[in-house]
């Protein structure tokens, strides 16, 4: 089969679409107003960030005064959490709940926290990768300031059963904030219908540029200012207006959350073909649950290699790929989240994360299940540990 170059790593990043790029384009050369200034070309760019608000906030069920601009996903989860946990910890309350297997953003700023002298309860996830809402009442405490649950995970694609999450909280009287970063454009999202009380996005992931992100507060819950200095983001977040990435931002979500039955229809089986025929692979096995997941995410595990070699010959045969989390990748220590659906370390180094969209035809399916039962193939031929397993022998 002939050489393609194939994008499976849509949950690291994503291209900016075309019709992105032309809505921003003018806010680089022709409408380069700030928006505070009162002359029209400052106006102009003032009422765009508010049309881009609009938008983020119809795609979100919310208002348009609940959604703040932000520079990035990380930094949405970073104000939710600290931000919260500043305000109530006013009222005594010092203990935040998350869950084991969050994005870094939230785990290394629960870390801070602890040393700031709060208390985390990190809740685990099942072997399928989902969290039960029974273990987080359970978790809930009097001085339980914020619950902080993602919606999707971003290696093993799980959806996390949210509403019931919210609910429990909610009776308890406890706030409840979800990392949507890897679930915006691929389910449909409702903050009022769900009971979400704050929800973080990004750009990058929903084919905007890098360096834009959301978070949505719901009216009502203040937290403390982000940046002082001006009174842009009604004085929480000063700073002139990134406008050109807002602007874009505000195409891309209106367009990732146009059509998520289509896309997930088009998309779903073209994934499924890939799990199927990737297990057909000897001692490998699929990460996460098969139908509470993400559209286009899988994550396989092939035993007796190491991810990152899979992933450079993967590379040299045109296909863009992932093992674990981006962030990981450059330390040796294996993927936090797989480790915590109790794969064994040598297992959870050899694993797959491929996060498609519509662009990866059924031809490219075909290339993918061609190309990489040939590489895990020749890497285990090279492999001792694969040797070792292969003599029965163990390989710990
Ligand atoms: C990518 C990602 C983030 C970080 O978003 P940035 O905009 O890159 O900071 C946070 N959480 C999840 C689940 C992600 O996938």
């Amino acid at each position: 089969m002939e050489k393609r170059f194939i994008y499976a790593d849509n949950a690291a990043t994503t291209p900016v679409s075309e019709e992105v790029l032309a809505a921003m384009l003018p806010h680089f050369r022709t409408a380069y107003g700030n928006p505070s200034s009162i002359y029209k070309l400052g106006r102009d760019a003032q009422r765009d960030i508010e049309t881009a608000r609009e938008k983020v906030a119809a795609a979100l069920g919310a208002q348009p005064a609940e959604i703040f601009f932000t520079s990035c996903g990380s930094e949405s989860d970073n104000w939710a959490l600290k931000g919260t946990a500043e305000r109530l910890a006013k009222k005594g309350k010092k203990h935040i709940i998350t869950s084991v297997f969050e994005h870094h953003a939230i785990l290394h700023t629960c870390e801070y926290l602890e040393k700031q002298g709060y208390e985390v309860t990190y809740i685990p996830v099942s072997d399928k990768g989902l969290i039960d809402p029974e273990d987080v009442r359970k978790a809930i405490r009097e001085d339980t300031a914020l619950v902080s649950i993602m919606y999707a995970n971003n290696e093993i694609g799980t959806i996390q059963p949210i509403e019931e999450i919210a609910a429990v909280c909610h009776e308890k009287g406890v706030l409840f904030h979800t990392d949507a970063v890897q679930a915006v454009g691929h389910v449909e999202i409702d903050v009022k219908k769900q009971g979400i009380d704050m929800l973080s996005l990004s750009g990058h992931k929903i084919h905007a540029q890098k360096g834009i992100g959301v978070l949505y507060v719901k009216k009502g819950i203040v937290l403390p200012n982000l940046i002082h200095g001006g009174g842009q983001e009604r004085a929480k977040r000063a700073g002139t207006e990134n406008v050109p990435a807002i602007v874009g931002l505000g195409v891309a979500i209106e367009a990732a959350t146009r059509n998520i039955a289509e896309k997930a229809a088009v998309i779903t089986p073209r994934r499924n073909r890939l799990i199927d025929g990737l297990l057909t692979i000897p001692y490998t096995r699929l990460n996460g649950d098969r139908d509470k997941r993400l559209p286009g995410n899988l994550n396989i595990s092939f035993e007796g290699i190491e991810g990152e070699s899979l992933l450079l010959m993967l590379d040299m045969n045109g296909i863009c790929a992932s093992s674990g989390s981006a962030c990981t990748s450059g330390s040796l220590d294996p993927s936090h989240v797989l480790l915590s659906i109790g794969l064994k370390h040598e297992v959870a180094h050899g694993s797959l994360r491929l996060s498609i969209e519509e662009d990866v035809t059924d031809e490219d399916v075909d290339y993918i299940l061609e190309t990489v039962p040939k590489v895990v193939e020749k890497l285990r031929a090279m492999s001792p540990v694969w040797e070792k397993m292969m003599k029965g022998e163990k390989y710990e």
